[in-house]
């Protein structure tokens, strides 16, 4: 695989700043059942890379110091993780707002029974992912068979309560371009998706559209194709200032399978730590944050940042558009970033 990050440094990306912090996103371990073509983990069946208890209870004891309001949980498949339950489960007795990022074919596995029914339980909020509302497309990004194991998943979900009217039970979809194109705006994508999931039975609360990023798996197929510095000029071209008081990393924290803190999880993936002057190491872990307040302090930067920034206003049309998709994108999505 290509790297990315030498392509990525030298950047004129404006200088932000932490505000204060609400959200742990925690990555459980970079095993998935899928491995995904736009993948930023490089996620899949054989990685090997999990969360041990001892660094569960690490952030348990780190929400419970810091009263932290929400728990974001992704990975690979973070329900493969052998703690994810209980993980949840002290969470939410610590009065914590879970999410978990779902891929949807999770709900389906074997070992996995019940997974759906403890979710709704424990009134976990799904973020889950769904390139599009078409089977080719799904498939061809994410393997075949995937778009009808996902229908099932969300189906299954609705049974639940999940997405329904008037249920606590919240479903949000997460859409992400399958190519190097920005995503069409958000609301008419929406009405898309609740017209064409609708026609069998489906219904979910929101739809948020992310941009690729340009690392990992994907970042690396660009280099493959020669379509790196174009994919990169579409972002930058894309660049709305006003995105920058909302991008997540003013408000999170991202953890690794080890412990390790990261401005945020495509920070993570690059190698970048979380930056920590006083703390004497250059990759700080969890514990080296519980008594401290990042609130002021300088984020780590790079190109690939124009990736949450890129936003309605682009005018390319070049190289990589495919003329059958907008090149813009909403400007209200910056709440999720990244799809499970
Ligand atoms: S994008 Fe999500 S479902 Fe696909 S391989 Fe990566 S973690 Fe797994
Ligand atoms: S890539 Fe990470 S550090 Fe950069 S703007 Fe996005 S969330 Fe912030």
């Amino acid at each position: 695989m290509h790297a990315t990050l030498p392509l990525l440094l030298d950047t004129d990306f404006p200088v932000i700043r932490r505000a204060a912090l609400t959200t742990l996103q925690v990555n459980l371990g970079y095993r998935c059942n899928q491995s995904c073509l736009h993948c930023h983990v490089n996620a899949g069946p054989g990685r090997k890379e999990q969360m041990q208890r001892e660094t569960v209870d690490e952030i348990l004891r780190f929400l419970r110091h810091k009263r932290l309001q929400t728990l974001d949980l992704t990975g690979g498949a973070p329900e493969l993780n052998a703690h994810f339950r209980y993980l949840v489960e002290q969470a939410r007795a610590l009065d914590v707002h879970v999410i978990d990022r779902c891929n949807l074919t999770i709900l389906t596995e074997p070992g996995q029974d019940g997974l759906t029914d403890f979710l709704a339980q424990h009134q976990v909020e799904v973020v889950a992912s769904l390139p599009c509302y078409l089977a080719e497309n799904v498939d061809g990004q994410r393997g075949d068979g995937v778009y009808a194991r996902s229908l099932q998943g969300l189906k299954a979900l609705n049974a639940c309560g999940y997405g329904q009217p008037g249920s606590r039970l919240v479903l949000n979809l997460v859409y992400n371009p399958t190519g190097p194109f920005l995503p069409p705006p958000q609301e008419q994508l929406a009405a898309d998706y609740r017209r064409e999931l609708g026609r069998q039975g489906i219904v979910f609360n929101n739809l948020h559209t992310l941009t690729n990023m340009p690392i990992a798996r994907f970042g690396s197929t660009l280099i493959s194709k020669n379509q790196f510095n174009t994919y990169m000029s579409l972002l930058k071209q894309a660049h709305l200032e006003a995105n920058l008081a909302h991008v997540m990393c003013r408000t999170l924290v991202s953890v690794d399978w080890q412990g390790y803190v990261y401005d945020c999880d495509f920070n993570q993936m690059l190698g970048l730590p979380l930056p920590l002057p006083l703390s004497g190491t250059s990759r700080p872990h969890l514990r080296d944050l519980l008594d401290s307040d990042q609130e002021g302090s300088a984020i780590t930067v790079a190109e690939h940042c124009y990736g949450c920034t890129a936003g309605q206003g682009s005018s390319c049309g070049g190289a990589l558009s495919r003329g059958d998709e907008p090149m813009v994108q909403d400007a209200d999505r910056q709440d999720s970033g990244r799809c499970c």
